[in-house]
């Protein structure tokens, strides 16, 4: 099966083995996916080389998107398996600006993976 993510072109941010680029469908402005450059479906099957070249990336990519876009926070997130929202097999973080407004009440992020558990 061909993979989206091995055919990226549009990369924004690279290193010795990760890439980032523009969300296709962007949660926010400026969302971006980092993945590896090897193909790896999960999040737990990395080396810890990958890992540290997926944050190296994820930091950088903080730095362009403060310059470029001015967030206000941001939400960082894996979706690790089917049960668990992924759809594309090749393992991503999902590095997402966050906007004061961008919705009512953000209290809880990533807790929303649940929507009725979101706030506490
Ligand atoms: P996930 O649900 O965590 O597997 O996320 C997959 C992400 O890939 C979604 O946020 C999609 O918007 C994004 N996406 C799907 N196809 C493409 C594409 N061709 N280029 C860039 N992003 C894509
Ligand atoms: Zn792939």
């Amino acid at each position: 099966m061909t993979c989206i993510f091995c055919n990226i072109k549009e990369v924004i941010l690279e290193n010795n083995l990760a890439f980032a680029f523009y969300d296709k469908f962007p949660v926010n402005k400026g969302h971006l996916l980092i993945i590896p450059k090897r193909h790896v479906e999960e999040y737990f099957e990395l080396t810890n080389e990958e890992r540290t070249a997926i944050d190296v990336l994820l930091m950088e990519g903080k730095t362009l998107l403060d310059k470029t876009y001015e967030p206000d926070g941001y939400n960082i997130g894996i979706n690790c398996g089917k049960a668990a929202g992924q759809t594309v097999f090749h393992v991503h973080v999902h590095l997402i600006p966050r906007y004061n407004g961008d919705m009512e009440d953000p209290r809880g992020g990533v807790r929303g993976v649940i929507p009725k558990k979101r706030i506490y």
